[in-house]
């Protein structure tokens, strides 16, 4: 998609602190970090939300990538020993502001609150 900001991002048409990529996913730094590490996963093809993977026939594929690429930034990110958190809201109540899927991997804090 030529005007969605991850797209551009993506294409490096706008900078960013990339720290991962193989040929599914990108992983660069969030603009306003909420945690020491927070770090976004993005996959390198436009896809706006996750419920949009149910009709995705790449949509499992996406996920199993995704399987890999967690760990392998929680290591470069230096958060593998002591942890993190993985967050994707989807939709206007989850309070997704940027439609192009992606996962917030979050660490380098303690995370004491609980959502549920
Ligand atoms: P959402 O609210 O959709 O789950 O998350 C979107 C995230 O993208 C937010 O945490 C926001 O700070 C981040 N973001 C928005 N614009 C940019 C940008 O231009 N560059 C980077 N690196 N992050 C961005
Ligand atoms: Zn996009």
């Amino acid at each position: 998609m030529t005007d969605c900001i991850f797209c551009r991002i993506i294409r490096g048409e706008i900078p960013s602190q990339r720290v991962f990529e193989n040929e599914a996913f990108v992983a660069f730094r969030d603009i306003h970090p909420a945690a020491p590490v927070h770090v976004l996963l993005v996959p390198k093809r436009h896809v706006p939300d996750l419920l949009s993977l149910r009709d995705d026939p790449e949509g499992a594929s996406l996920m199993g990538a995704l399987a890999d690429v967690v760990p392998e930034v929680a290591r470069l990110c230096g958060v593998d020993r002591t942890g993190f958190r993985l967050v994707a809201n989807c939709g206007e109540d989850g309070g997704q502001t940027i439609f192009h899927l992606h996962f917030h991997l979050l660490g380098g804090r303690a995370f004491g609150e609980r959502l549920l």
